[in-house]
Formats: structure tokens, C-alpha cells, sequence
């Protein structure tokens, strides 16, 4: 008997990122609202039917503009007061892009992901309490959903209330009456959606699997809500993605009074390679059962992270454990681990770019569908998807996994610490004055430059009229930033299309997809790089432009480079071997370069590290082992430079005060941190504590096109100095934005610019 299948998420910008080129063009005004909601149908039509024509039962009607909860503060009617005289999309991309006088909201990682989400302020809503609900677009997708399915096939996915509630950190709210504020607005869809024939709800509550699940108050939320939902007589499907359940939140969890709970058989903490074999979700059921006589499981068993073909037949074999506990099949869904947004499309759209030896070893999201139902023909003693002969996951690679631990041992722990602690080299370093100016990295990406490298890369433009070309962009960027007055100046990374695969093409052991899109936030999409083999360096990679823009100026240029967690973090990992080796082989490789820079006479050498937290496990007590080996990859790769040498790091689209002794480890001499966009936690925190070398807090958002004036950037950086960040020392209160300014024009990058120099400036007499 074949179990039934389902979907919980699906690449959202269409194949060729059709979704991504629409908002773009709304945005500029080139489209009207019609014809961007006319793009956006035909991309989610479009997954859709490729899910039920892949042999999917159920599909999830997944589809947004933007963002998932940015989807639910609209219809949830907790949009901030501060949108409020805004409407419909105006107000919807406000939210997420900041308008004149009413600042974006914030955005933060989503769970243990890449996706970036946007923070919820349902607190603010007025009077507190939520406005009427907007049903509108929901109900609308699920009747397009209904056309192009059947109701039968049909089912409409949320952001559950938990999960939605936890994500606003700033409410004051205990979370059960966070929760019960938003309940009512769920009330209603249940009873809209109670007449529309669906055969479910998808709530989405990765919260549940989160150590904050454990508290009493998370489950009294969880409890009170799920009893008030399940009146409505909707069934409803409970989908827990990201990670197992916590062992004391198990036993309560699996008796939400829910149609089918939906769990993760593969998460086992934020990715960690199949090597680990734990997989905890079937340990959990193996010791406290499943009550399957009230509850349907949704197997997640699919791996919705991973780019590696299910080869080895790990979710027939989890299937099959299920089916020996004595789960009968009819109480068995199958579907991915997690939502497969996560995924780059189709395999199919590299074409011949795709080289043979990966040929059938990947699979992307259109290939997993073809696992998920391939899978549900498991029987308890084989079928379809086990099949033996397959080859275990540890010979597909190209490299060894000892070749890569190796690696890692061969350093002493001299190899992880500069050479004279930080109060010994500062003085050896870089002087300027009060409030030095600087920038994280990146200027804007014309069209010109995007043209330039596609040109390279289809031949029509030599190497040598390429690097002619970019030179001039080099040259453009630091008399720009020469005439703006920045003390240390960048070349601007017109080089490279992304922070990782500019570094990735010239390691080796990477496969950089042709279209293996994925969505980052909004219509912000990367092309995470496969790591296939072991990591080398190959000779210098950032040397070139640092010498070319160093030979236009005499104020200090930085050397820039994208740190090895976070290439780790922003790659689909190999399955062979850890994390920690891959980070290590990555870190080694790093060293050289950091190396070669000073070679070149660099002397300060900023090593970006975003997503440092992005690799965290949901659960808190599987952080310090990951923090650990993450700190030391960064180490390894640093702590080769002298001491008159400036280590910089540059942290942002997260929170970090919860990692600051981590941060603190990690002994950069100065810290560019993101601020703008997170109610200055971080600033907080570090005052807090014995935190005590340079630090730059980001002085304005780069993600909004809003220009913030010299007065807004003067009372942000009295802010850092009133702190009492750095020590109070404003010669060690760095001025910089948030973050790269690549996503920017250049004119509002020549006005934010100004103004941030005029600010500094006018501090610094001040000061
Ligand atoms: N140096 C990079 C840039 O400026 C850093 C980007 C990032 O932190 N995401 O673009
Ligand atoms: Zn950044």
C-alpha cells in the first residue's frame, strides 16, 4: 500500500526567477500592481502544477509577494501603526523596504535557514489588539489553488500563531496572550476556509522545535491555541520544521488536538552533515510511541536542505522504521524534511552545464518531489526507493574525508592565535582620529559591472579588456571615496558577483549551478555553491584588485574576503564529511590569502562573517560545539596576520548579543556590525560586557533607499559614544553603514555617503 504524499513549500520565484524580475520592475514603476499580481499567479500556478504533475497528492499553496511573515502581519491585520495611512501593496512593501518617515521592519534569519524574514511588531498594533484581519489574498490563492488542483489537492499554508507571536522579540507579552491576540484573526480564516472545501491547513510552527518550546508558557500558548483552532473542524496539519522536538516537549507536542503533526526526520540541528546518523525524530518515537490512532504523522524524510540526491535510500529506510514501530501506512504522509524553498528549481536547468560527474547525484527541488513520492511506495520490507545497490553517500565525493580532518590536525594551536594579544597590537595598527570612516565593502552593482563579468564569462570580452574595464571601476570607487574624505577605503567589489562565489571558483572543490537560484529575502536570491571535494588554495584571489586600488591612493586600502563559516554557511556542504573539517579546510585556505595580502604590504584585512549565526543549531545546547569549531575556522584563517596588521569583521542580518563571547573569541581587532535594523541589542550588549577592541556599529540601513540625514547619523554615533562602546575611546568608534552598499544606486550611495562623513566629521570637532 503506497502512503499518501504532500508538499510543505516550493521554490517561489519561479523557475527562471520570473517573480524576482516582476518585483523588480514594480518597484521601479515599469509594471502595474495588476501585472505583478499576473506575474506572481503564473509562478505559483506554475509550481503547483509541476508538484501535482510530479505525482504529489496535496500540495501546499505556497506564494508571496515577499516573504511568508510578512504575509501574516497583513492578513493578521498587526500591521505597525507607523504603515497605517498606507494601503494594500503600498503599504505590504513598505513593511519591507522602509518609506519616507516610516522606517522597514526589521529582518531577521528565519530559524535555522539562509531565508531572511521580517520581524512582526504585533504589540504595535493600535490600542494593542490586532485590526480586522485581510483574507483577501489568501483566500484569493487558495481559489486559484482550487482551479488548478481540484479542492481535493488543494491545501492552504500559514505561519502558525506560535511561531508568528515568538517571532515579535520585542513584545512585552507573556506568549499565551500574545498568541491569544492574533486567535482571532485565525478563527476567522478557519471559518472562511470551512466553507471552501479544503481538505486541510497547513500551519507551519517551527517554533515548536526550538528550545524555547520547552518553556511552560510556550506550551501553555501552544495548548490554548491549538484547542481554539481545532473547534473550527478544519483539519488541520501541525508541519514542525527545522529541527527534532525537544525530549520534554515531545510528549505534549504529539498531543495537540491536530489532524496530522508534520515532523522533521532529518534536521538533527541546523543542517548537521547525514554523517552524524542520529536522527533523533525516530528516537523520539522509537522511545514515547506516536499516537497514530488520533493523529496522522507527516514524515518528513525528504532532506529539504540538502542538494545531494537521496542515494543511499535514507527516507525509505526511515519509512520503514516508522512502518516496523507499527504506524500503518494509511497513518503515514510523506513529504520533505523541511519547506523545499530552500532548494535551488530544477537539475534539468543547467543543461549541459552540468558536468557528468554530478550527473543524478543532485537532486533540486523538482527531483525531490520525485523522491517524496518514490518514497511513499516503501513497504516494511523494501519497495521502490530501497532498492539496493545504491552507493553510500561517502563515496560520491571527490576528496577524502581523512584528507580534510587531516588537515585540520596538522596545525598546532599556534596556528589559531595572532601573536600578541589585542592591547599589544592595537598600538602597532592603523592611528587615524576620532570617528575614522570606512565602508563594509561593496558599491553599487551597475548594470555595467554585472555586464562586464557575464561578457568575461561568455568570452566576448578578453581577460585583459576585463581587467582593463575593472580597473577603471577600482579607480572610480576610491577617488569617489577619496573625494567623500573616507579614511580607509575598499576597491569595491565590482569583481565579483556574490561573497562566496567569487571565492568558490578560484578554491576548487565547488560546483557553482547555472540556475540554481534561491531566495534570500524579498527578491534578493543567491546561488549557494555545492561543495564537492576538498577545499585548497590555489594561489592569490584578492591580491590584484587590492594592488590595483592601493596604486590610486595613499590612505589605507583594506583587503577583503569573505570568511570560511560563512562560505560553509552559504553552500550546500558535502555529506561525507563534518561541517567543522569543511570550515577547517576552508579556514587553512584562507590563511594563505591572508598571507599573500600582506605580502603585498595590506595591512588591514577585513574577513566578512554574516552568517557566523546562520549556522547555529535551533537548539541552545547544541550551540557551544558549533560556535566552537566556527570561532576556530576564523581564527585559523586570521591569526596568521602580524600584529601591526588590522584583523576587521564584519557580522549583520542577525542578532548577535547572545553569541558576543563567541564574537569576543573570535579576536578581531575591529567589529563592523550591523545596527540599524535591531533596536541597538547589540550596542546594549557589548556595553555590557568586557568586549573591549573597535567597533563599528552600522550608522545607517543599506537595505532602504531612504538617505538618513547628517542629524540622524550625528545622533546615532552621540548614541555609541554615550554608550560608552570601545571604552568610550572615539578614535575606536568606527563610522561605516550597515552593510556592502551593492544593492544600492549610486546616487543615494554618494548622498548617504556625504552625509556620513559630514556627520563623523562634525562629531569629531564636537568630541
Ligand atoms: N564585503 C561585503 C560587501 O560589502 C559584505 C557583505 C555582507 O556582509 N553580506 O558586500
Ligand atoms: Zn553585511
Amino acid at each position: 500500500m503506497t502512503m499518501d504524499t504532500f508538499t510543505i513549500g516550493f521554490p517561489r520565484m519561479g523557475p527562471h526567477r520570473e517573480l524576482k524580475f516582476a518585483l523588480e520592475k514594480f518597484w521601479k514603476g515599469a509594471l502595474s500592481e495588476a501585472e505583478l499580481l499576473a506575474a506572481a499567479a503564473r509562478v505559483e500556478e506554475e509550481a503547483w502544477r509541476r508538484q501535482r504533475a510530479a505525482g504529489v497528492q496535496r500540495v501546499g499553496l505556497d506564494g508571496t509577494l515577499y516573504d511568508q511573515v510578512l504575509d501574516t502581519i497583513a492578513w493578521t491585520g498587526t500591521c505597525p501603526p507607523r504603515f497605517q495611512h498606507l494601503s494594500g501593496l503600498s503599504r505590504y512593501f513598505a513593511m519591507a523596504r522602509g518609506a519616507p518617515s516610516a522606517p522597514a521592519l526589521d529582518m531577521s534569519k528565519f530559524f535555522s535557514t539562509n531565508y531572511h524574514c521580517l520581524i512582526p511588531e504585533p504589540e504595535a498594533a493600535p490600542g494593542g489588539t490586532p485590526a480586522a484581519p485581510e483574507l483577501g489574498p489568501l483566500l484569493e490563492r487558495l481559489e486559484r489553488g482550487q482551479r488548478a488542483l481540484g479542492a481535493e489537492a488543494a491545501v492552504p499554508m500559514v505561519v502558525g500563531p506560535v511561531t508568528f507571536a515568538l517571532l515579535a522579540r520585542s513584545s512585552p507579552l507573556p506568549p499565551h496572550e500574545a498568541v491569544a491576540r492574533l486567535l482571532p484573526a485565525y478563527c476567522l480564516l478557519l471559518r472562511e476556509l470551512a466553507q471552501r472545501r479544503v481538505p486541510e491547513l497547513q500551519l507551519h510552527e517551527p517554533a515548536l522545535a526550538t528550545s524555547q518550546a520547552a518553556e511552560p508558557g510556550v506550551r501553555q500558548a501552544f495548548e490554548a491555541a491549538y484547542a481554539e483552532l481545532a473547534k473550527a473542524g478544519v483539519p488541520l496539519n501541525l508541519v514542525v520544521p527545522y529541527a527534532d522536538l525537544d525530549e520534554q516537549v515531545y510528549p505534549w507536542a504529539v498531543r495537540l488536538p491536530v489532524a496530522t503533526l508534520t515532523l522533521d526526520f532529518l534536521g538533527g540541528g541546523a543542517g548537521d552533515c547525514a554523517c552524524t546518523g542520529a536522527n533523533r525524530t525516530l528516537a523520539l518515537i522509537t522511545a514515547h510511541g506516536f499516537p497514530h490512532a488520533e493523529r496522522r504523522l507527516g514524515a518528513g524524510v525528504v532532506d529539504g536542505r540538502s542538494v545531494w540526491a537521496d542515494r543511499d535510500g535514507t527516507a525509505a529506510s526511515i519509512l520503514r522504521a516508522l512502518l516496523h514501530l507499527g504506524i500503518p501506512p494509511s497513518r503515514l504522509a510523506v513529504t520533505s524534511s523541511v519547506s523545499l524553498q530552500h532548494l535551488p528549481y530544477d537539475t534539468a536547468l543547467e543543461g549541459t552545464h552540468m558536468p557528468a560527474r554530478l550527473e543524478g547525484r543532485l537532486a533540486f527541488a523538482v527531483q525531490k518531489l520525485d523522491e517524496i513520492v518514490a518514497a511513499a511506495a516503501t513497504t516494511p520490507n523494501g519497495g521502490a526507493a530501497a532498492a539496493g545497490g545504491q552507493r553510500a553517500a561517502a563515496a560520491e565525493v571527490d576528496g577524502s574525508a581523512a584528507a580534510a580532518v587531516a588537515a585540520l590536525r596538522a596545525l598546532g594551536p599556534a596556528a589559531y592565535a595572532r601573536s600578541l594579544p589585542f592591547g599589544e597590537r592595537r598600538g602597532l595598527q592603523l592611528q587615524t582620529h576620532a570617528f575614522p570612516t570606512t565602508t563594509i565593502g561593496s558599491f553599487p552593482q551597475t548594470l555595467e559591472v554585472r555586464r562586464l563579468r557575464q561578457k568575461l564569462k561568455a568570452g566576448t570580452l578578453s581577460r585583459a579588456e576585463y581587467e582593463a574595464a575593472v580597473s577603471g571601476h577600482i579607480a572610480h570607487c576610491v577617488g569617489i571615496q577619496e573625494g567623500l574624505g573616507i579614511d580607509v577605503l575598499v576597491h569595491g567589489e565590482a569583481e565579483r558577483t556574490d561573497m562566496v562565489e567569487y571565492f568558490g571558483e578560484k578554491l576548487g572543490g565547488m560546483w557553482f549551478s547555472a540556475a540554481g537560484w534561491v531566495q534570500s529575502y524579498g527578491s534578493r536570491c543567491v546561488r549557494p555553491p555545492v561543495i564537492e571535494g576538498d577545499i585548497a588554495w590555489q594561489g592569490p584571489m584578492t591580491t590584484w584588485e587590492y594592488k590595483v586600488a592601493q596604486s590610486f591612493t595613499s590612505r589605507p586600502v583594506k583587503g577583503m574576503l569573505t570568511g570560511p563559516v560563512t562560505i560553509l554557511n552559504w553552500s550546500f556542504p558535502r555529506k561525507d564529511v563534518s561541517r567543522e573539517a569543511q570550515a577547517a579546510q576552508l579556514a587553512a585556505a584562507l590563511r594563505a590569502e591572508v598571507a599573500a595580502l600582506e605580502a603585498e604590504g595590506c595591512r588591514i584585512i577585513q574577513v566578512d562573517e554574516p552568517a557566523l549565526r546562520e549556522g547555529l543549531p535551533l537548539k541552545r545546547c547544541l550551540w557551544a560545539p558549533y560556535l566552537a569549531w566556527a570561532v576556530d575556522a576564523f581564527r585559523l584563517a586570521t591569526a596568521v596576520a602580524a600584529p601591526g596588521t588590522q584583523v576587521v569583521t564584519h557580522l549583520c542580518y542577525s542578532d548577535f548579543e547572545d553569541i558576543l563571547p563567541a564574537i569576543d573569541a573570535m579576536d578581531a581587532d575591529v567589529l563592523t556590525i550591523e545596527n540599524a535594523r535591531s533596536g541597538d541589542a547589540m550596542i546594549k550588549a557589548l556595553v555590557g560586557s568586557s568586549y573591549g577592541r573597535d567597533v563599528g556599529p552600522g550608522v545607517y540601513d543599506v537595505h532602504s533607499p531612504e538617505v538618513p540625514s547628517v542629524e540622524f547619523i550625528r545622533s546615532r554615533i552621540r548614541m555609541f559614544m554615550a554608550s560608552g562602546v570601545a571604552g568610550g575611546r572615539a578614535d575606536r568608534v568606527w563610522v561605516n553603514p550597515d552593510c556592502g552598499l551593492k544593492t544600492r544606486g549610486w546616487a543615494e550611495t554618494l548622498a548617504s555617503l556625504r552625509n556620513m562623513v559630514e556627520a563623523a566629521a562634525a562629531e569629531r570637532v564636537a568630541a
